[in-house]
């Protein structure tokens, strides 16, 4: 079996990329070893640069018709009360339609639904080809030369050839081993129930709450059904199931009073995932012939909805550079680098964004939730921070924050807010540029 391409794992990663390169005509193999996807929760929310890729592959237009569309994300900062509402301390927005491209929303889709989408996408082109289900046992061979890896399918040890060999094999990456990448992780002082339930007519947006020690996220999908997240303390979930689901019920309940009716059609605990957020980056994600991608390269807390978007980021730019390889015949390993300068910093970035995310909501005192509305105040109103914000969390480009503006977080210097202008071409000057996104096509 000889392809240009192997690619282990067929997540949103493996065939994103799959799609790309089954556009421009490179003979390559897809290995799934799931023969059923969607046991478990994974990804929803699509940033924009996603939407552009997606777009780029001929997706978007179908994927709109099976997604929700979000043009904000409200947080609330709510203090909870027996018996009534909570009493709303804060609550501030975060617009997406501020971003001056068409792209200036995310969306929300079932996981499986991407998958399907990208996969007949792919199945379009007679240079994909798909084993599922089939799993990725060792490499035979892996040098500058040639891949020989061996791929279990039907009880049989097939060896597959390749000039090329791309883990996408998600967290836990026979490749990544292969490769000799260190892995450098950490956990949280925190862990989550997610579920997706009915949603009540008045959740049209993204609406984050938080107490000084409790989080909700409720993400509005298609079919009038809503992801959400609940933070929960490590070691809860256990003694949470013995309790059953009622409890779970009324902590709904007393962030929205709403949901009565709604949250309680969860059946059974076991429609309600626990999610443990972990954090790890690798050390290269190329070596010789092989490549890592998506979470096999990196793992982010998932406060700012970034692993998926950051696996089909990666997919686009690696994509791109096997496109350009392959027809230029320029199959030389070292260019494969170009796609680890390209993404580990913007991926490294995208990692440490959503660390801080995480923080934001790690610590249950009063006095920190107060900081945290300041600093939600003035991320709303300043015109620079609100956009970086967004520029940053949507792909689209990357504007790190300075000395200044940590200050201006707590309303330093004050009254700039008012007086700050953020033209709409200053603003374009930050997105990720052609030649940025692929360098190589200048050489
Ligand atoms: C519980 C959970 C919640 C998450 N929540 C969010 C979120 O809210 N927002 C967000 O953006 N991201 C979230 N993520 C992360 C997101 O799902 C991942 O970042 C994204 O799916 C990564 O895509 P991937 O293609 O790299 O890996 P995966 O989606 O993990 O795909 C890897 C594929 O490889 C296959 N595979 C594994 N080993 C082998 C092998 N040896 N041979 C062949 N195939 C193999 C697997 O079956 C799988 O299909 C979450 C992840 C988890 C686990």
């Amino acid at each position: 079996m000889d392809y240009d391409v192997l690619i282990i794992g067929g997540g949103v990663g493996g065939l994103t990329l799959a799609s790309k390169l089954a556009r421009c005509g490179i003979k390559h193999l897809v290995v799934e070893k799931e023969v059923k996807g969607g046991l478990i929760y994974k990804g929803e929310l699509l940033q924009p640069k996603s939407l552009q890729i997606l777009d780029g592959v001929d997706v978007l237009t179908e994927l709109e018709a099976h997604s929700y569309q979000l043009d904000k994300i409200h947080t609330y900062e709510v203090e909870l009360r027996k018996g009534s509402s909570p009493k709303t301390l804060y609550h501030s927005r975060l617009n997406y339609d501020w971003l001056p491209t068409k792209y200036n929303h995310a969306r929300m889709a079932p996981h499986e639904k991407i998958r399907d989408l990208l996969l007949n996408k792919a199945k379009e082109y007679s240079a994909f080809d798909y084993w599922k289900p089939a799993s990725f046992v060792r490499m035979k061979q892996a040098d500058s030369k040639e891949q020989i890896a061996i791929i279990k399918k039907d009880g049989r040890e097939i060896e597959v050839k390749a000039k090329v060999i791309v883990g996408a094999e998600g967290r836990i990456s026979p490749i990544r081993k292969e490769m000799d990448s260190t892995l450098h992780s950490m956990q949280y002082n925190h862990h989550f129930l997610t579920v997706t339930f009915p949603r009540p007519p008045t959740l049209t947006e993204a609406t984050i709450m938080a107490t000084r020690t409790h989080f909700v996220g409720l993400f509005p999908l298609p079919d009038n059904q809503v992801r959400s997240v609940y933070m929960i303390e490590p070691g809860r979930y256990k003694e949470m199931r013995k309790a059953g689901l009622d409890p779970v019920f009324q902590a709904y309940y007393d962030f929205m009073p709403e949901m009565e009716g709604y949250v309680d059609q969860i059946k059974k605990w076991k429609d309600i995932q626990l999610m443990i957020p972990i954090r790890h980056n690798t050390s290269h994600y190329t070596e010789k012939g092989m490549a890592i991608l998506g979470d096999a390269a990196h793992s982010v807390h998932p406060m700012a909805g970034e692993g998926m978007n950051m696996a089909i980021q990666d997919a686009d730019v690696l994509g791109e550079l096997l496109c350009w390889m392959f027809t230029n015949n320029r199959t030389e390993y070292e260019n494969l680098l170009w796609y680890e300068r390209v993404r580990k910093p913007r991926s490294e970035f995208v990692s440490s964004l959503s660390h801080q995310s995480a923080l934001v909501y790690s610590f249950p005192y009063k006095p920190w939730q107060r900081i945290r509305m300041k600093a939600l105040r003035h991320l709303e109103h300043h015109p620079r921070l609100h956009f970086k914000h967004l520029l940053n969390i949507s792909g689209m480009g990357m504007w790190k924050m300075n000395v200044l503006d940590w200050a201006r977080h707590i309303g330093f210097p004050p009254g700039e807010s008012f007086r700050y202008k953020l033209e709409e071409e200053r603003m374009i000057d930050h997105f990720f540029k052609r030649e940025e996104d692929y360098p190589w096509e200048k050489i």
